[in-house]
């Protein structure tokens, strides 16, 4: 395992160490204040596991108050805060740095108001994504982004991520579904941005924070769009012969004006781990898997379905089965869910996150395994495909230090192919450590230094989740 090379210490703060313990023990008696070594450790990583650091300490708040307290002091006393979320950023975003707090915000999980005339609802940010619509399931409601993380990961972080997930496809991730949040600056201030009707006044501040990873503020509060349920869902599997000839057809059916709820692609080794691991009822013949949900009346479902049938046939699919219960429905979407977890039971694994235009998936897919090939790793691709969401997960050993920086090459150059492809770096998990220096493949130096300008008008003495986001060397505020 590595740990990671980030600014040095302040060997001032940690000679302070204990005094600033003892300082916010008593500012924010009602929160968690962990210190010892033990403690630490649980939140010495996120699901970027190859990288570690124990944090200085780790904070629990309970409210918004809370919160802005110990901004203010960190800001006061130049201590660096790492804000945190479940921890589940494959891209490094939560990992800690040896001079600053963790700012963890799971105790914040309450739902604060549901308004279901107005179709919004108020919760805390530390609430995990599936406890949303959990809450107003019985109503016949939903929160859409569904992140295949959702039993873990909280709100505050697919905001600061902006999360998608299988059926966001149709409804859009967390920046089209997110109308509102509260935040606390590194000043402590509480600001309210957005709020419960759709189109405030002012300047759109709301998506400056959709996707920031940390780096302006704090989020507390999010007022998140509700939708009604559809009558009903159904999948279909399509098995193919080739990862190319799925990912044309996925091009195919968009192409065609039909835009499913959700439209998934599995090769051949995550059919097999996922089989395996959940026995969702998955081809084992084919070299690639799409799942295509529709929603409607069981006319509507049964006349898209029909269609998209006609549509994949111009790709020779070698299977075509609709699910034909509720059952087999719900099997088939644990599959796709439980992907990324049954592979890491084989294996270590580097998951990368680019997004190409969709009528190069077939082109990416080829070059994807050409590069894993040239690394010599085995690859399993599991993604969003209709939304051109890549995930390849190239398989390694993380105990290896030759492997691990072999892998980032690897993921560098897939990555910069979804730039060169005409796509973009991140699709969904943020760009946190991993792809920080690969942010000049796409962006020019005026462009990131720009950026950076915006972060220091919200944090002027780059205090939140610094050493993120940001190629580290060679980029001034211009
Ligand atoms: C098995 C698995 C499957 C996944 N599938 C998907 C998927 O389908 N779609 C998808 O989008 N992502 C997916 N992810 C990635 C991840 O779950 C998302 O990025 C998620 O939004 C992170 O939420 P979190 O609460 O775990 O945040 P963390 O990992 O704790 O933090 C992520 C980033 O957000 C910042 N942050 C967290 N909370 C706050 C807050 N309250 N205020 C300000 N900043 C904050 C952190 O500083 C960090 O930069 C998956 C991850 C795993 C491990």
């Amino acid at each position: 395992m590595s740990h990671i090379a980030l600014p040095s210490p302040d060997l001032a703060i940690l000679q302070r160490r204990n005094d600033i313990l003892k300082q916010l023990k008593k500012l924010v008696p009602g929160a968690i204040l962990i210190t010892d070594q033990e403690g630490r450790r649980t939140f010495e990583t996120d699901a970027l596991t190859a990288y570690r650091c124990l944090p200085l300490a780790v904070v629990l708040p309970q409210t918004t108050e809370e919160v802005s307290a110990i901004l203010r002091f960190c800001q006061e006393n130049h201590i660096k805060v790492v804000p945190r979320g479940a921890g589940t950023s494959p891209s490094g975003g939560a990992l800690p740095l040896e001079d600053a707090i963790v700012l963890c915000l799971t105790r914040m999980n309450k739902v604060l108001a549901v308004d279901l005339v107005n179709r919004v609802a108020r919760v805390e940010a530390g609430i995990t994504n599936s406890s949303i619509t959990d809450a107003v399931a019985a109503d016949g409601y939903f929160y859409a982004p569904d992140p295949s993380s959702q039993i873990a990961c909280t709100v505050g972080g697919n905001v600061a991520t902006n999360s998608g997930g299988a059926h966001c496809l149709k409804y859009g991730v967390t920046t089209n579904n997110v109308l509102g949040v509260r935040i606390v600056l590194m000043s402590g201030e509480i600001v309210d941005i957005g709020g419960p009707s759709l189109d405030p006044a002012g300047y759109d501040f709301l998506a400056l924070i959709v996707g920031s990873e940390g780096q302006l503020g704090i989020v507390t509060e999010v007022t998140v769009r509700l939708l009604k349920a559809a009558e009903g869902a159904r999948p279909m599997l399509m098995g193919f012969e080739s990862n190319e000839a799925a990912g044309s057809c996925v091009a195919g059916i968009i192409a065609a004006g039909i835009i499913p709820v959700a439209l998934e692609f599995m090769d051949r080794p995550a059919i097999h781990v996922c089989e395996h691991f959940v026995a969702a009822g998955y081809p084992l013949d084919v070299e690639a898997l799409l799942i295509v949900e529709v929603q409607g009346s069981e006319d509507e479902i049964d006349t898209l379905l029909e269609k998209i049938g006609e549509i994949a046939e111009d790709f020779n699919p070698t299977m075509m089965r609709r699910s034909g219960s509720a059952e087999e429905s719900a099997k088939i979407w644990k599959g796709r869910k439980a992907a990324f977890g049954a592979i890491g039971q084989l294996s270590d694994y580097y998951c990368m996150d680019g997004v190409i235009p969709l009528s190069k998936l077939p082109k990416a897919l080829d070059e994807i395994g050409w590069i894993c090939r040239k690394y010599r790793f085995d690859v399993a691709n599991i993604f969003h495909a209709g939304d051109g969401n890549l995930h390849p997960l190239i398989l390694y050993n993380a105990n290896d230090p030759l492997q691990l920086e072999r892998v980032e090459l690897c993921g560098a150059e897939i990555l910069k192919l979804c730039v060169e492809l005409g796509g973009c770096l991140t699709g969904e998990h943020g760009v946190g450590i991993e792809k920080r220096e690969l942010m000049r493949v796409q962006f020019s130096d005026t462009d990131l230094s720009q950026q950076m300008r915006v972060k220091a008008a919200f944090d002027p003495d780059w205090l939140l989740n610094p050493g993120k986001v940001f190629p580290l060397e060679g980029i001034g505020l211009q």
